[in-house]
Order: structure tokens, then sequence, then C-alpha cells
């Protein structure tokens, strides 16, 4: 099959998601919670898209591999998510609100339950329905976001018929600093989290993000719980990354002119050329997650050449400088690349001042979408979910 359908050929800008990367990283990351002989469980977190990579198609691909447990962050992401995976367990990380218990049953999703309120009406909504519900309690063990404190923890412990008509299916907690394995302040979780999971003997527990992870095997408890490292991000920051790339990001040349020494390129004129200077346009911008703010400061590739981002960052456009590149390379409609081999987006991140969380969730809705699957793909272009119920 030829890759080029309808979509890729009208994109501006064509986003490449490698499932078989993603279920491969998905593997390793299980594998290194079992290294230790435990029968432990990877969940993956599926929230904002799955990190701006399409829940609806990493979702289904890594049930098949195996995965038995998601998580998302909002009530809608799993309304969504469900009608990809009519079987497992999806778990709603942000809690519940009020007047939604109705659509968490209906949907058969499960609650983080974040405080004692949350409990109350998830346990109330149980008798209501008259079946038991799953429920996932959420242990505040330093991050002070979300999550039972240490006094409601404790009401918790001492009285367990707040659990009544409740199926306790998950402890969890999140750690604040995991990516810096020196930090005291995930030793103090680990030992505050570990006092908890004690006192409630029975339900299984979760402590590890992807960088948690790394942290060791003291730190993984019966499940994992990695987003980030499933979509090619570093867990290791400052390290090698040990997980395989997901994305590749191209963007097709719109024009290019060629102008004088000391003329100015895009809005404000911010920046000059000191030489004469070919400018080469191409398709993207803010508003499809190329930050404004990597002004002069980053680079893309266009066959084989390193190319100068220059000027201002448009909402749809942006300009690079091509002067050393050979005219046949640079015609209209070749393709450059933002993310791929040259440039993780960690890299860009750096260059951008955030981190690969922030340029992955940011990635544009106005790209073309191919999924590939394994080294020899048949490129499927994305097409919506259904959304017949
Ligand atoms: C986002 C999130 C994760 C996943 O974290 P990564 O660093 O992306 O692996 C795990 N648990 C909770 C509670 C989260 O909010």
């Amino acid at each position: 099959m030829s890759g080029e359908d309808d979509a890729t050929r009208r994109a501006g800008a064509i986003l490449t998601v490698d499932l078989a990367a993603i279920a491969a990283n998905w593997r390793g990351l299980r594998d290194a919670g079992r290294a230790a002989g435990r029968q432990i469980d990877c969940a993956a977190v599926l929230k904002a898209d799955a990190y701006g990579t399409g829940a609806h198609r990493v979702g289904p691909r890594l049930a098949a591999e195996g995965c038995r447990q998601f998580f998302v962050a909002h009530l809608e992401e799993g309304i969504a998510l469900r009608r990809v995976l009519p079987q497992h367990p999806i778990y709603v990380l942000n809690g519940l609100l009020a007047n939604t218990e109705a659509d968490f049953v209906e949907h058969q999703l499960t609650p983080v339950l974040n405080h004692l309120g949350q409990l109350n009406a998830w346990r109330a909504t149980a008798q209501r329905f008259n079946r038991p519900l799953d429920a996932v309690i959420h242990i505040d063990t330093g991050m002070h976001r979300l999550g039972f404190g240490a006094e409601e923890a404790q009401v918790l412990v001492n009285e367990r018929g707040r659990l009544r008509g409740l199926r306790l299916a998950l402890l969890l907690s999140h750690l604040v600093a995991s990516e810096e394995p020196g930090n005291t302040i995930n030793a103090e979780q680990l030992s505050r989290f570990r006092s908890f999971v004690r006192a409630m003997p029975g339900a299984p527990a979760s402590l590890a993000n992807s960088s948690g992870i790394f942290l060791g095997p003291d730190y993984h408890f019966d499940l994992l719980r990695p987003g980030a490292a499933l979509y090619g991000i570093n867990p290791l920051p400052g390290r090698d990354n040990p997980m395989l790339p997901v994305v590749t990001l191209k963007a097709r040349i719109l024009q290019t002119r060629k102008i004088d020494a000391f003329q100015t390129v895009g809005y404000g004129g911010a920046w000059r050329s000191a030489r004469p200077t070919r400018v080469a346009t191409i398709a993207l911008g803010y508003a499809d997650g190329y930050f404004r703010v990597l002004i002069n400061r980053t680079h893309v590739m266009l066959a084989g050449h390193r190319v100068t981002v220059i000027g201002r960052v448009s909402m749809d456009l942006v300009t690079i400088d091509v002067t050393e590149v050979p005219e046949h390379l640079c015609e209209v409609g070749s393709l450059v690349e933002i993310l791929g081999p040259h440039m993780s987006a960690d890299d860009l991140a750096e260059h951008a001042r955030t981190n690969a969380y922030e340029v992955m969730t940011a990635l544009g809705r106005r790209y073309a979408r191919v999924y590939v699957d394994g080294p020899d793909p048949e490129a499927t272009t994305d097409s919506p979910p259904e959304t017949t119920a």
C-alpha cells in the first residue's frame, strides 16, 4: 500500500505515530516491573489523548499487547475511551464531580476517589444502583494536589465500613519528583505510602509513574502507572533515553524566497539577515504547538541539512534559513523534519524551556495523523473514532 491518501496529500504537516514502538515501550516497562520475579501489572496512562498521540488508537493497541488497566484524567476522556475499550477497567484520575455519578455507572468507569466526600458519594451511588462498584483511593503522600490527606486516610483505616458496598480496586499515590533519584522526597513518600498500604490489607497498590519505575522495585507495588515513557519521553533526564522514539513530525515547504542582506523576516522584524539569504516558509505554527518562544533558538532538518528557525513563529507559519541547502532540495511541498531522529520531544522542550510532556500534549489538532505499526509499516491515516454509541 503506498502511503499517500487524501489526508496526507492535503496536509501541511504530518504527525506519524509508531504504535509498535508504544507497545514495545509498554512491554519494556512491564518487564522491568517483573524483573524482580513478582507478578506486577503495568497499566497505561492515556490522559490528554495519550499525550497527544491519540488515545483511540493507543488504547486498543496496548490492550492487544496485554495491557489490562487504563487511566485518564477527565470523565469525558473515559467515556471516549470506553467506546474503543469495551471491557477494560478505566480509572478517572480527576475524581468524582457532583452529579456525574450516573455517568460513571453508565459507562462503567471507575472514579479515583480523592477525599472522603467523594467516597461517601460513590458509596451512596452503589446503594442507589444496588450493585457493588469499583473504587480507587488516592492517598496524598506529598504532592498536595489531589488525594486523601493524612487525617482523612486515618479515618478510612479506622472505619473500614466506609467502603461498604464498594470493591477496593486500587490504592494509589503519586510521586512529586520521581525524575530526581537523589531527591529525598521519594523515600519519604514511599514510606508514607507503605504505611497506608499495610493498614489497608488486601487491596492492590500503585505508586510508580514512568520515572518512578526506574527508582527500583521498592516503588513498584502491584501496578505500574506509566504515561510519558510509553510515548518515548525520556524517564531518566540527563541520562540515555531507554525508550523507543514514537513520533515523527514533518511540515511542508509552502514557499521559498531570496532576500538581500539587512532585511527582516516575519512579525516585528525580529530577525534580520546578515547576508543574502534564502528563506523557506513551512506549514506549522504556534496554533499547532510549535511554541513562540522557539524564536532563534532551534533548528529543523531538511534532507540531511540542519536548518535554523528564524524570525517569530506565527500562528500557522514558521520561517527557516535554507541558504546552505541546495535549491533542488527546497522545493515547494518538500517535507521538513520537526521532530524525529534529529530532534526528540525532549530536545525541543529544552529549546522551548519546558518539558517534553508539554511539547507532546500541545501537538496540534491540524496535523494529518498517520499510524504505523511495526518495521514494515502499513500506514493508516487516522479516521475519527465512531461517535455512535
Ligand atoms: C500523569 C500521571 C501518571 C503518569 O505519569 P508519567 O510521568 O507520565 O509516567 C501517573 N499517575 C498519575 C496520578 C498521573 O497524574
